[in-house]
């Protein structure tokens, strides 16, 4: 019954702003027997009907649809399902092209399997503005069938998977763009579908469009500065992630969705996991992951204290895209619980044994607890800051880079804390590790990773520097379980 009187809002709203604002009938761009109205560049063959369905299989190529009317502002909805290692896309604003990538207009990836072909890191998922605004994060599966609309209206481009918006893009007046992609430019033209290389399947069962009325442009919500930043690192595949955000200080997920589709950033939104925290075990975590499901956003675990382990099944940590942890809580050898960040609860007793006791701790740690990331790295208690670069020496900096090597850990630069600076940063890299950039918010605010981003360039950075989950059989908590305790 409420699906039927939701039908009939959704039929009387269309109605209404067809009359008020003229805006056009949806119409079906795929006829579901054959190609007709649609034209292949080279390898036409990637391209055929079965079952109704367009299948996309093969060789690259694009199938561009055919009109005589440009289309400038639209709203497109396609149905689409991918098959394992698919790499597929819809571009807009584009016109016909013999051969090779599309210069001409944007556009969307469809891509959920996390990995690489020819040795070619694809990070970018589907929904992504693809080298524009990247959607890093996995919000469908392979062989699942899932929505993809695209609203393009004037200088605004909105992409939304299973209504999930994903991309909230405003052209500035004068956007930067690399040479690769100049022409990556709202206008007008035609609608394309990439067959990308000859491991990759897509399906397409509906494909409509509706085109929209002129409109006012819309105001750009960042400074200019900020979007060519963003559009820079895009641009070279360079995953702009915050990883470790917390809701807190009354920062609820859809205001935290809409500041990540503001700045360009992906979030990794993380719940504090172990004793005491609200999500304590298996249940707790399935009931957590309810409320997140669908959201636009990666799903981090913060595992917390270092009974944690003792606490959940390997299966239902595996349910988060990464876990993480830190090393600022531990028990002493005199049996004291510290919490570093807590002034009343850090025993400093001899600073140097501290630092080598702290260090010892970051070794069983990592050794032991199985994480993909080590979070708020090197930071120490309020007492000792101040003497930071004297206290992390050459040599405890080398121990901590080796513990995370040798277990496969990335290293967060800390966009909060300022840390690790540049220094260990490059010895990191040197030792091949990889890092995940993150800001630990204290409250709503979170900033624009702006020391990560200095970072890229002071330790010269890479996008293949950068951590990206792993697949479900590689998780460290699947392939290496969980201890009983933590020893040491
Ligand atoms: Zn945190």
């Amino acid at each position: 019954m409420k699906k039927y009187t939701f039908l009939l809002a959704v039929v009387v709203a269309a109605a209404l702003s067809s009359c008020q604002s003229g805006t056009d009938e949806w119409v079906e761009l795929f006829n579901g027997k054959d190609l007709t109205g649609w034209k292949a560049s080279e390898n036409p063959e990637s391209f055929s009907v079965e079952d109704g369905l367009l299948v996309c299989s093969g060789g690259p190529s694009h199938l561009f649809y055919e009109t005589s009317e440009p289309f400038r502002n639209f709203e497109l909805l396609a149905e689409v399902k991918t098959a394992p290692m698919a790499n597929s896309g819809i571009f807009f604003h584009t016109a016909f092209q013999e051969e090779g990538w599309l210069k001409k207009g944007y556009e969307v990836q469809v891509n959920n399997t996390c990995a690489a072909v020819d040795n070619h890191r694809e990070t970018r998922k589907t929904g992504s503005l693809y080298g524009i605004r990247n959607v890093y994060y996995p919000l469908v599966n392979d062989q699942e069938w899932f929505t993809l609309r695209i609203r393009v209206v004037e200088n605004h481009v909105e992409v939304f998977v299973n209504e999930a918006k994903v991309v909230d893009y405003i052209q500035p007046e004068n956007p930067w763009r690399s040479e690769n992609r100049a022409e990556r430019l709202l206008g007008e033209g035609t609608f394309a579908i990439q067959a990308h290389d000859p491991g990759s399947t897509t399906w397409y069962r509906f494909l409509k469009v509706r085109r929209l009325p002129e409109a006012e442009k819309t105001a750009l919500r960042v400074e200019e500065a900020w979007d060519t930043t963003v559009t820079q690192l895009m641009d070279s595949g360079f995953p702009l992630v915050d990883y470790h955000v917390h809701l807190k200080g009354g920062l609820m997920m859809e205001q935290a969705i809409e500041n990540s589709l503001m700045l360009g950033i992906n979030y990794g939104i993380a719940p504090n996991c172990g004793l005491h925290f609200p999500v304590t075990n298996d249940q707790s975590l399935a009931a957590y992951m309810d409320t997140v499901k669908g959201q636009p956003v990666f799903k981090g675990m913060q595992a917390e204290g270092r009974e944690w382990v003792t606490l959940f099944s390997p299966e239902a940590v595996a349910k988060f895209d990464y876990v993480f942890t830190d090393a600022m809580t531990f028990t002493d050898a005199r049996g004291r619980r510290n919490r570093i960040w807590i002034p009343e609860e850090v025993w400093v007793d001899n600073k140097q044994q501290f630092m080598d006791q702290m260090v010892g701790k970051i070794e069983a740690i990592f050794s032991q607890e199985p994480v993909d990331i080590y979070v708020n790295p090197t930071v120490l208690p309020a007492v000792l800051m101040p003497e930071y670069d004297e206290l992390w020496t050459k040599e405890r900096m080398e121990r901590v880079i080796k513990v995370l090597v040798d277990n496969n850990i990335a290293l967060e630069i800390n966009a909060r804390y300022k840390t690790p600076r540049a220094e260990m940063i490059k010895m990191a890299k040197a030792a091949g590790l990889k890092f995940t950039f993150g800001t630990n918010n204290p409250g709503n605010e979170l900033g624009r990773l702006e020391y990560c981003i200095e970072m890229i360039e002071a330790c010269g950075l890479t996008p293949d520097d950068i951590f990206v989950p792993r697949p479900n059989d590689q998780k460290p908590v699947l392939v290496k379980g969980l201890p009983a305790q933590i020893t040491g």
